[in-house]
């Protein structure tokens, strides 16, 4: 059974794109009878809310997408992704990091180095020696945890996307001031919840890599993957605020109920031909990942912007 999940950050509303992201994941998962889960990716205690998080929850509900009833919340699980870590060290994969964001961005731009993709990192402190090492973590500011990825690449093919490869670069395991990433709580968390099946959003795409290896290091099982590609405004940008009646609240102040929404994003999936009020239910039947389109989808002006 390859139980699926959404995994929102509660730092601001759900728009058109994270609720169309969810009903992909939710339809990919229940169509399977599979479970799925609701994962509350709150390591940011600053940029994260509980009011965020609550809104988040009513509007997948209103939405008519149901979740299995421990939904799990990063914030509460730091014991668990410090062992994977201590996992990590204990084989060496792991080494201490000063660089600022500044340094990384300048060593990526250098002329002599083109093999680097944009916010990669370099290597830097890789090539200190290790009396240099023990110095600085006496005397420098807290250090940031990357993975010692050793240049390899890894490969896999999306459910939407199709083939996919990418290099994995030395990443952040943990940040300077203390913070688990993204990338290992993910990982931890998938293989923990018993996640089978990672559906979410396109802009995720190029983390997979990086994912899949962590995932190998740590010995958990392997994953199907489907990235949803985004929603994008007018301009052409990922979808925000600005773009008008971008959430489900925004829709309801306009007319909109969530069954019509449903029926839109559907429509804007392929998975219907014409856009007409329904539940997530209805769209069961026949649902397959290999039919999504692989490309964004801008909502139609009058539907962002009919106030
Ligand atoms: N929390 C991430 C987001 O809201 C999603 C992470 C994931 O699905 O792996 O974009």
């Amino acid at each position: 059974m390859a139980s699926g999940r959404f995994a929102p950050s509660p730092t601001g509303s759900l728009h058109l794109g994270n609720l169309r992201t969810a009903l992909v994941a939710w339809l990919a998962a229940r169509s399977t009878h599979s479970a799925f889960w609701l994962r509350i990716e709150d390591l940011d205690p600053v940029a994260s809310s509980l009011v965020h998080e609550e809104s988040q929850l009513r509007d997948l509900a209103l939405l008519g997408l149901d979740w299995e009833p421990s939904v799990v919340r990063q914030s509460a699980r730091s014991g668990l992704y410090a062992d994977a870590l201590l996992s990590l060290e204990s084989r060496g994969l792991v080494y201490p990091c000063w660089c600022s964001r500044r340094e990384i961005a300048e060593a990526t731009q250098a002329p002599n180095r083109p093999d680097l993709p944009e916010g990669a990192y370099p290597g830097t402190c890789l090539q200190l020696s290790s009396t240099r090492v023990a110095e600085r973590l006496l005397t420098a500011r807290p250090a940031a945890l990357r993975l010692r990825a050793s240049g390899v690449s890894r490969s896999f093919v999306d459910a939407v996307h199709g083939p996919f490869s990418g290099v994995v670069d030395d990443f952040v395991l943990r940040r300077a001031d203390g913070m688990h990433a993204y990338n290992l709580a993910v990982v931890v968390d998938d293989a923990a919840q018993g996640v089978a099946q990672v559906v979410r959003g396109d802009d995720l795409l190029a983390s997979t890599p990086r994912q899949i290896l962590l995932g190998e290091l740590l010995g958990f099982p392997g994953k199907e993957w489907a990235h949803v590609p985004l929603v994008l405004g007018v301009d052409g940008a990922r979808l925000a605020k600005r773009d008008g009646a971008v959430t489900l609240a925004d829709q309801a102040s306009a007319g909109h109920s969530a069954a019509w929404l449903c029926g839109l994003l559907a429509h804007s999936l392929g998975l219907v031909e014409w856009a007409e009020p329904m539940s997530p239910g209805e769209l069961l039947d026949g649902f397959s990942l290999a039919r999504l389109p692989t490309s964004p989808w801008t909502p139609p002006y009058e539907v962002l912007w009919r106030a």
